[in-house]
């Protein structure tokens, strides 16, 4: 499989926002002193610490999204950074929760995100397809309103499937399940975060059965703490339960300690489909290809290993033309 092939199920159109945008878009908002909160001393790149701190990060970098042509903007910027990093299709989360709160119109980002995706691929040749997302913490009526708001921009605006994102340690899927069944039975796709926060323990592994079995997730995000669950592994690989791998990103939120220590050998061993992403490139600084390249560095990925997680996430796209 060629390069340019490469497929990216699992990065949000918020973290993909780069300092140089970031700024920007401060200087719009009379805002100056967010790019000091948010980024380092150069500009160059953004700073935080843990997993709560990256989600005030988060907060920080929504806030000054604020109209149609700010997430226009910022999707024609990661429509340039996808293509620079060899992908030819990504499926990118967007808040509808976050937009909903803030009090935005989801239906105008849309219509905005969906124009961006048709540029980008005349201009770039990078399809782009979007899945709205509800912030767990805030509960599942706030998450209904923002699934009512997807359905609402729907297919032709390039929505292909619901996420549940946020806080993991408030907000077990299976409160969500009424939910993600109706998600299920207008044909879209489920993605859920879940397992994100091994330190969670067994909450962390619960989540992700909830999610499997209550919320029948198609794909779940992150999964890292079925690694040490075999049944768990071996329940995701019978039902063919895809992981969105996210290495770099979990480093950085302190999932994991070191690169290295990513469990993605227990998953690949079980049978269970994954694929690398970079969840939030901008945020962690991180592009595709690093993330291959320190699988095969750091835990032996092969060539083969590599083509299958590509042809497994392109089996496991929301869109049936990726
Ligand atoms: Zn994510």
């Amino acid at each position: 499989m060629t390069r340019a092939a490469r497929v990216e199920l699992h990065t949000h159109l918020e973290g993909s926002v780069t300092p140089d945008r970031l700024i920007l878009l401060a200087e719009k908002y009379g805002q100056p002193g967010l790019p000091a909160a948010c980024l380092t001393e150069d500009g160059t790149a953004y700073r935080f610490k843990g997993f709560h701190g990256f989600l005030e990060l988060f907060k920080h970098v929504t806030s000054l999204l604020r109209t149609p042509a700010d997430f226009h903007a910022a999707a024609r910027d990661l429509g340039g950074r996808l293509v620079a990093d060899g992908i030819g299709y990504a499926e990118v989360t967007l808040s509808y929760g976050v937009l909903l709160m803030r009090g935005i119109d989801p239906l105008s980002v849309q219509k905005a995100l969906a124009e961006a995706a048709v540029e980008a691929e005349e201009a770039d040749g990078v399809v782009l397809r979007w899945i709205p997302d509800a912030v767990r913490q805030w509960g599942v009526d706030k998450a209904w309103r923002a699934w009512e708001a997807a359905a609402t921009a729907g297919r032709d605006l390039g929505v292909v499937g619901f996420g549940l994102g946020g806080d993991e340690t408030a907000g077990p899927p299976a409160d969500f399940a009424g939910l993600f069944t109706e998600v299920k039975t207008e044909g879209y796709g489920v993605t859920i975060h879940a397992g994100e926060i091994p330190g969670m323990g067994a909450a962390a592994v619960d989540s992700i059965r909830q999610a499997v079995e209550d919320c029948c997730a198609d794909r779940i995000g992150h999964g890292l703490a079925a690694a040490d669950d075999p049944l768990l592994l071996a329940t995701m690989a019978a039902r063919g339960v895809f992981v969105e791998m996210c290495p770099g990103s979990n480093l950085a939120t302190g999932g994991i300690t070191a690169w290295g220590d990513h469990p993605l050998r227990k998953f690949l061993a079980a049978g269970d489909p994954c694929c690398l992403n970079t969840d939030d490139r901008a945020l962690f600084d991180l592009d595709l290809d690093g993330e291959y390249i320190r699988a095969e560095a750091l835990l032996a990925l092969t060539g083969a290993e590599h083509d299958g997680m590509q042809k497994a996430a392109r089996k496991a796209a929301f869109c049936a033309s990726s």
